[in-house]
């Protein structure tokens, strides 16, 4: 018979991880394993476009639990082990390299993986994706050796890394879709105030545009878009979105969410299997805030899904109720945060304005907070999520939103 284990943690990322910790903390003597695809121990991502891109930080620094963690912990940690297969009735997993392991519950948090651009050129040389610590590595290393790196994207991926690699020296132009820069998430105007500050740093813009090629001989000198521009630059990295790793969940039967991807999940982060669970990138879940079905790619989110999945395992359910929360800098230039998501708003309300470098818009929807984003305005921002949770109607109090001088908390009490 496999050895049996009481949790099984698949997917080495943060859900994972906190998932683990979470477990220990509630059960003390209960057997976990954690395997992950990556030879890392699990690892935050926000800083490979950030501080660790810029050579600020070290691996370590990015590390969620330090390595010697997982053995003080009796968690057995089996870096760079993927899980090939998954029996949900037999309650069984097979790992790399033959091993089968048997298990009384199971966490799938598998991430997500880049969306790659086949376009024509796609196989040249210096043509960089940035998901793990790898990319981060041979995007800085290219970068250097570049006159010139051209992004493709305009969201947040590809900001921050043209921010990184500018500060470092490197030019960059960012050739993207959308008209301007973050507008998909926060709207033209905040966009703008982003766009505004990466092009005084010298960052060039090429919105409204699709890329249809890659061009050069061995490896990419340029760009091409559908509108026939073409963009020089001797190194790209694309910026292109994630689709959520459902491979091995859809294998075994799971249910999967046919319009936001992902693995279908209750409001408690269970999915169509009892016993089996998800979180992070990969989980799509009931929300009862958001009274709708909703994933999201957030560092934030894959923690606090983490240890909540860590709490309905170890017998404690209840539904996941936490706002997404996410954040992002522009080397130092600027920074964001932000909890939502809005869909979609039919106004904006700011408070305060862009050329102050301060202030927060509060997205609205039928009068009711959908989302907020603030710019060195993180106190608003906790107001606005108090608003979301509750679900308050604020359309006759857009004046007191707006206004910087009157007190928010009263709105949400
Ligand atoms: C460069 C970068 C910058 C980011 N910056 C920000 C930011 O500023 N703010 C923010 O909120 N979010 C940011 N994010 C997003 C955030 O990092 C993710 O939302 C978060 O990492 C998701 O964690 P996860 O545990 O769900 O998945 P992941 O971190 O993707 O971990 C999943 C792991 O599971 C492994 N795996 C997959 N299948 C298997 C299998 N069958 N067997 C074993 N292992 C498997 C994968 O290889 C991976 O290592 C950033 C992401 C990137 C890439």
């Amino acid at each position: 018979m496999p050895e049996r284990i009481d949790y099984l943690l698949i997917g080495g990322g943060m859900a994972s991880a906190n998932c683990a910790a979470e477990l220990r903390k509630r059960d003390s003597d209960g057997t976990i394993m954690l395997a992950g695809r990556e030879p890392e121990p699990p690892y935050e991502r926000p800083p490979l476009s950030k501080e660790y891109m810029r050579g600020e930080a070290k691996r370590e620094d990015a590390y969620v639990n330090e390595p010697s963690w997982y053995e003080d912990n009796n968690v057995d940690l089996r870096a760079g082990t993927n899980v090939m297969s998954l029996d949900t009735e037999g309650r069984t997993a097979k790992l790399q390299g033959g091993e089968e392991v048997s298990f009384e519950k199971a966490l799938i948090a598998t991430g997500a993986n880049v969306n790659i651009l086949r376009v024509d050129g796609a196989n040249l040389d210096r043509i960089h994706y940035l998901r793990a610590f790898g990319n981060s590595d041979n995007i800085r290393a290219d970068a250097e050796k570049a006159d010139r790196v051209v992004l493709v994207g305009g969201s947040y991926i590809g900001c921050e890394v043209a921010a990184s690699l500018k500060a470092n020296g490197t030019d960059c132009a960012i050739v993207m879709m959308e008209d301007v820069a973050l507008s998909r998430t926060f709207g033209e105007e905040a966009g703008r105030y982003f766009q505004g500050v990466l092009e005084s740093h010298g960052i060039e813009f090429h919105g409204g545009e699709t890329l249809t090629a890659f061009e050069g001989d061995d490896h990419a000198t340029a760009v091409v878009t559908e509108s026939g521009k073409t963009v020089a630059g001797d190194c790209v990295v694309v910026g292109a979105g994630v689709k959520p790793d459902t491979m091995l969940a859809g294998k075994a039967g799971l249910e999967l969410d046919e319009d936001m991807g992902g693995i279908l999940c209750d409001e408690t982060l269970q999915t169509s299997v009892e016993g089996i669970y998800a979180a992070g990138d990969v989980c799509s879940y009931d929300s009862k805030v958001h009274g709708r079905r909703l994933r999201v790619e957030h560092w934030d989110v894959a923690m606090q899904q983490g240890i909540h999945a860590g709490r309905v395992m170890a017998d404690d359910p209840a539904p996941y109720e936490v706002v997404p929360y996410f954040f992002s800098d522009l080397a130092d230039w600027a920074s964001l945060e932000y909890v939502g998501p809005a869909f979609e708003w039919d106004q904006e309300v700011w408070r305060g304005d862009a050329d102050s470098g301060e202030f927060a818009v509060f997205y609205l929807k039928d009068g009711r907070v959908a989302g907020c984003l603030s710019v060195e305005r993180s106190e608003d921002l906790q107001v606005a999520r108090e608003l979301l949770e509750k679900g308050v109607d604020v359309s006759d109090k857009t004046a007191e939103l707006g206004d910087t001088g009157s007190d928010l908390g009263s709105l949400a009490a």
